[in-house]
């Protein structure tokens, strides 16, 4: 036979092949409808994390089996359970209000002239240091006004490494760190990095809501550890262990945490370090609020651990949210990799907002000061929560957020924010964005003490 002959038969039964993958994924479709019906007539859920965990498993048996690539696998299994939900006319069930909406809500009534006691902005009032001021307009009048290397300028990353000495005794390599347009693209490289199409993560419920938005924008599955105020919103290993799937391939922390303010004891957190590390599972470690801690705050930083991945930021810590910079610290490889997503994206962090980083972290007497008026705040905050009786609330270890819980079991707090808006003008963000919290929501101690204490006034008289 001549190999052009052979290679049309081959062809043609690779097309055949490809004709069967698709006629399976139609015969799975058929028998996900038919489960769904069951379902429906039972009143069951559509999801059930038992039966995708036994189908994970399953794949990643056969693929070493077959020699297929597993993380191909976990890509099918994510593709055909999305396809199979699809057909059993399943959506996914969105957060009704996530603090960004609410805030894209609030300066919308703000702009007709409207006067709101804010309480859902997630970012401090406070000033940049001068130092950072002057240097930044300096080195725009200098013409630093170019692309930089994609890691950073070189007095950056330098500045960045005496800082992680000085705060954390921790050296790392120049190759080890990159600076990044804050930390939530810190977050979305980490994760992007991390974590496959099928793949998952934990992360430990109530927490940011861009964890979960990022994870589903790149096809990844969240493993949750849902904790309740009850038990002062402490994570238990067991649970976090409980939490790990075949699939998992890092744990998320963040402490202080958005938005409780739980700080987990520098004990709890190397326990949950030795879990990645017996599981081979990357630390994602979101540190943005560790300036604003008021108990003993662990830091990925010499944890022992033996992937990990931190992200900062200079939004909070130095109050400076619309510089758009931070740093992430991880192994050379991870770096390389992360800086290969910032180079396709945006090139590098502007020229004069690095040069404005650089003199943010020597600005030591500022970071103080800032942590000592958000300490203030939160005391405030507690004392007019404490005159509200149909409220409870764990005092918060750190960050710059309360998030208190209606007593009454039937309270829906989607429903109460929009009444606060509409009869006090208050903003306060509904728990329902950051987890299953529907009797939560946060308070955010980014504004004055006026504003704080004037706001959660307000919120007491509407609850009587
Ligand atoms: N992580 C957490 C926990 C946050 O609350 C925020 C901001 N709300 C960020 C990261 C991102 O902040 P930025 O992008 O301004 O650095």
């Amino acid at each position: 036979m001549s190999s052009e002959k052979e290679l049309d038969e081959l062809r043609e039964q690779v097309a055949d092949k490809t004709r069967e993958i698709i006629d399976s994924i139609a015969a799975r479709n058929a028998l996900a409808k038919k489960i769904g019906a069951v379902k429906s007539r039972e009143s069951l859920p559509v999801e059930d994390g038992r039966v995708e965990d036994s189908l994970v498993r399953l794949v990643i048996q056969e693929c070493e089996d077959k020699g297929v690539d597993v993380q191909t696998g976990l890509k099918v299994l994510s593709a055909v359970l999305a396809e199979g939900k699809r057909v059993q006319g399943f959506q996914t069930k969105q957060s009704l209000i996530t603090p960004q909406m609410m805030s894209t809500k609030a300066r919308e009534i703000e702009a007709t002239g409207k006067k709101l006691l804010r309480l859902d902005v997630g970012e401090p009032d406070f000033h940049p240091p001068r130092a950072v001021l002057d240097a930044t307009s300096e080195a725009l009048y200098d013409f630093k006004t170019h692309y930089t290397g994609t890691r950073g300028i070189p007095e950056l990353v330098t500045a960045v490494r005496r800082y992680l000495e000085r705060r954390y005794h921790y050296s790392a390599k120049e190759s080890e760190l990159m600076s990044m347009p804050g930390g939530r693209f810190g977050v979305y490289m980490a994760l992007a990095t991390t974590v496959k199409e099928g793949e998952g993560i934990v992360v430990i419920e109530p927490n940011w809501p861009a964890y979960k938005e990022v994870l589903q924008f790149i096809g990844g599955r969240a493993s949750t550890v849902h904790t309740t105020l009850e038990e002062g919103w402490e994570p238990s290993v067991e649970a976090v262990h409980d939490a790990i799937r075949p699939n998992t391939r890092a744990i998320l922390l963040s402490y202080p945490a958005n938005p409780t303010g739980k700080v987990i004891s520098p004990a709890k957190f190397k326990s949950i370090v030795d879990l990645a590390n017996d599981h081979r599972l990357t630390v994602i470690s979101d540190e943005i609020y560790n300036d604003y801690a008021y108990t003993e705050c662990p830091s990925i930083l010499g944890s022992g651990a033996q992937k990990f991945i931190l992200t900062s930021s200079f939004s909070k810590t130095w109050a400076m949210t619309g510089f758009r910079v931070g740093y992430i610290v991880s192994s050379e490889e991870n770096i390389a990799k992360m800086m290969k997503i910032q180079s396709l994206a945006i090139t590098s962090v502007p020229e004069f907002i690095q040069y404005g980083a650089v003199k943010a972290l020597d600005s030591d007497a500022e970071v103080a000061q800032n942590s000592r008026a958000m300490k203030e705040r939160i005391e405030a905050a507690g004392r007019e929560l404490d005159a509200i009786g149909a409220l409870q609330y764990v005092r918060p270890d750190g960050a710059m957020y309360v998030f208190p819980q209606a007593k009454s079991a039937d309270f829906d707090s989607n429903a109460f924010t929009m009444k606060l808006l509409e009869q006090k003008g208050v903003t306060v963000s509904p728990g329902s964005g950051f987890g299953d919290y529907p009797r939560c929501f946060r308070i955010s101690l980014g504004g004055s003490m006026e504003t704080i204490v004037d706001g959660i006034r307000k919120i007491g008289e509407l609850l009587g």
